[in-house]
Parts: C-alpha cells; sequence; structure tokens
C-alpha cells in the first residue's frame, strides 16, 4: 500500500511554487496545501522555483495562466485524446496539437495512477474539464471508449471533483445511453462529498455538458467546422440529453462579425455569412426551448495554425477582418489574431447579449464561464 507523505514535507514543497502559481496555496489549511504540493509539484526537482509541471493525465487546469491576473484556481483537466478529427477552422489547439487524432500512450494506466495520487495525497476536490484541447466524443471515441473509461473512473473517484465540464461538437453520441447513465450519475455529488451540502443549497447541477454549436446554416458549418457533425445532429443530441435531464451548455463560441464588413461583406471575401443575427437569434431561441443552463460567447480569433500553413478559409477570414479593422489593425496575441476590441464589442457581443437578453437567457464569456464553474 502507498504511503500519504507528510504535511510538513508537503509544506517544504509549497514554500518553492512559483508566485504565478502561488494564489492557489494562499488561505488554505495547511493539510491542503501540502496536498496540492504533492499532487502538482515535482517532489524530487532541484529548482528552487517550483511549477505544477509533472507529467499527468489529470493535469493543472491552465499550465500557462498567471494565477494573479487569471485566477482560474485549482482545477483540472483531462484531454482524453491528443489532436481533433473535426477540424475547425478556428481551432486554437491546432497550433500544438497533433494533426492526426490520436489515442494517448498508456492512458488508462495513467489515469488510474492519477487517481489513486489524489485519494493518496487527500487532495481537496476541484473542478474537472474533460477535454479542452481535443473533442471527448470525436470518432475514435465510438471505437476507443477512451471517454467512456474516463468518465467510469470519475464516477468511481467522485469525491476527488466537484463539477465535471464535457466539451463537444457530438452530442449525439454522447447522448447514447452508456454514456447518459454515467453523465447522470455524475450529476450528484455523494453524501459523503465536502461541497454536497454546498451544492444542493444553491440547486448546483455537479455536471454540465458544453455543447459547441456557433452556427445555424449548414453552409457555414461545412466551412468552418468541417469535419464536426451537422447542425442537425447537434441541435438532436442536445434534445436528447435534455430529455434525459442531463445539464447543457450551449456554446454560441465563437462569433464573427456580421455583414457589412464597413462597406463591403463577406461574399467581397469569397465566404459566406457566418452567422446572421436571424441565425443568433434561432439558436438563441432553441437555447430557451431546451433550458439550456446559460449560453456561453468569444469572439473568433483566428490561430496561426502550427508550421505555418494557413488554409484558404482561414486567409479569407483575415483578411475580413483586416478590412474591418482598417487603420486599428488586428492584433496578434497568444498565437492568434484578434480584432480591436471595440469593433468586437460593438459590432458582435453587444448585438449577441441584447438577443440572449430579449430570450431570458444567460450569456458568459467564455473566460468568465471557467471562473465560474463551481
Ligand atoms: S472540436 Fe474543438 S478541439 Fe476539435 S477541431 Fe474543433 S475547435 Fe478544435
Amino acid at each position: 500500500m502507498l504511503i500519504a507523505p507528510s504535511i510538513e514535507e508537503g509544506l517544504a514543497l509549497a514554500q518553492r511554487v512559483d508566485p504565478k502559481y502561488a494564489p492557489v496555496w494562499q488561505g488554505r489549511p495547511a493539510e491542503e496545501q501540502a496536498a496540492l504540493a504533492w499532487y502538482f509539484l515535482p517532489h524530487t526537482s532541484s529548482k528552487a522555483m517550483l511549477a505544477p509541471t509533472r507529467p499527468r493525465v489529470i493535469k493543472w487546469y491552465c499550465p500557462f495562466a498567471d494565477q494573479r491576473e487569471f485566477p482560474s484556481g485549482h482545477r483540472y483537466c483531462i484531454n482524453v485524446y491528443t489532436g481533433c478529427a473535426h477540424k475547425c477552422e478556428y481551432c486554437y489547439a491546432a497550433g500544438y496539437e497533433p494533426q492526426q487524432p490520436g489515442c494517448k500512450k498508456d492512458f488508462e494506466r495513467l489515469l488510474r495512477k492519477d487517481l489513486e495520487d489524489l485519494e493518496r495525497f487527500d487532495v481537496p476536490p476541484a473542478p474537472l474539464h474533460l477535454s479542452n484541447s481535443t473533442d471527448a466524443f470525436q470518432p475514435l471515441e465510438a471505437t476507443i471508449g477512451q471517454t467512456l473509461l474516463a468518465l467510469e473512473q470519475l464516477a468511481r473517484h467522485r469525491r476527488r471533483f466537484t463539477t465535471v465540464t464535457v466539451l463537444t461538437k457530438n452530442p449525439l453520441l454522447a447522448a447514447q445511453p452508456l454514456y447518459v447513465e454515467l453523465l447522470q450519475r455524475l450529476a450528484m455529488l455523494p453524501a459523503n462529498h465536502t461541497r454536497q451540502e454546498h451544492f444542493a443549497r444553491h440547486s448546483l447541477p455537479a455536471l454540465r455538458v458544453e455543447v459547441s454549436l456557433a452556427f445555424w446554416q449548414e453552409e457555414a458549418r461545412r466551412i468552418f467546422d468541417p469535419s464536426a457533425p451537422p447542425v442537425a445532429e447537434r441541435i438532436e443530441g442536445i434534445r436528447r440529453l435534455r430529455r434525459a435531464g442531463v445539464p447543457v451548455v450551449l456554446r454560441i463560441d465563437p462569433l464573427f462579425p456580421r455583414d457589412p464588413l464597413r462597406d463591403k461583406t463577406w461574399a467581397h471575401f469569397g465566404l459566406p455569412e457566418p452567422q446572421m443575427l436571424d441565425d443568433l437569434d434561432r439558436l438563441l431561441a432553441f437555447a430557451a426551448e431546451v433550458e439550456v443552463m446559460h449560453v456561453v460567447h468569444s469572439v473568433a480569433k483566428l490561430p496561426r495554425p502550427r508550421g505555418g500553413v494557413t488554409s484558404e478559409v482561414m486567409k479569407k477570414l483575415l483578411s475580413g477582418y483586416r478590412h474591418l479593422a482598417r487603420s486599428e489593425k488586428l492584433t496578434f496575441r497568444g498565437g492568434s489574431w484578434r480584432l480591436p476590441d471595440d469593433i468586437a464589442r460593438s459590432q458582435i457581443v453587444e448585438p449577441f447579449l441584447a438577443l440572449c437578453r430579449h430570450h431570458g437567457l444567460a450569456a458568459q464569456f467564455c473566460k468568465q464561464n471557467l471562473i465560474k464553474t463551481p
């Protein structure tokens, strides 16, 4: 049997944590600080300053984020696969993930080992997100079943997690009975969970499936999400999940600029208008009808792909963005081109939020949605 290390040794490790990550440790009881240090920090490193870089399947959520500026806090991420078959044009993960989707080597053994460590170190529960740089229900899942395995294991160790969030563009697969049964189990915290009372008192679901569906027109979906499930399938998948009582968040994400782009239209740049206001209105009417928890939005950033090969669609999008921004110019940050804030806010976000209000739907910006997930 593995023995839990001492609190004193854990605290000594915690004292060496890089100030960038320190807010996650500050103000916690000594046992929790020690547990977090044992789980996340490299035990044998001789470096004076430590970062949460131990090789893991259940990882530190935001390895690059300075917690003093972006307080994502103690939260985990599991990317069940590497790469993604959906090939969305605007995918930021394409900048660092392999181009061909694949399985993680030794996934099951490593997952079990991480879960064993969470138990052994008695790490307090935290939100878990599955999967941010891939799609947990992409076609591989139908034959390999690593998401099924992960959900089963998470259900066994439910006390170690608060909200479990599953992100997908393929809700029809998630709505199959074997997944629904697990999702329903994960949606309830067991009686011996330290946050059970809090979740019950505030009627917080402990699981959410976040479905990305940014388009209403199939023509736009084919161009921007070329290998992801069609709009009608995603709508049907969401309906089935909701009928089964699974909490769903609709991600109308990303949002694109609409016609006119100053004095031109998207057609001038060789693209259909990605999202007309009427499309957004229909998506939101559907979201209200099936009673999603809320909607999530962010303005499309145009990532520079790994290897620097820019697709034809991306070139056209960039031309449209440059034309719209004109003298204000695009900014390049975090590996992506972005519209100037004032244009993004006034032409894209504000009209969208007005529509959300019209449909009585709460809307959250994507980072805010993450931080607020308990
Ligand atoms: S589904 Fe997500 S991870 Fe997959 S290609 Fe699209 S944006 Fe990227």
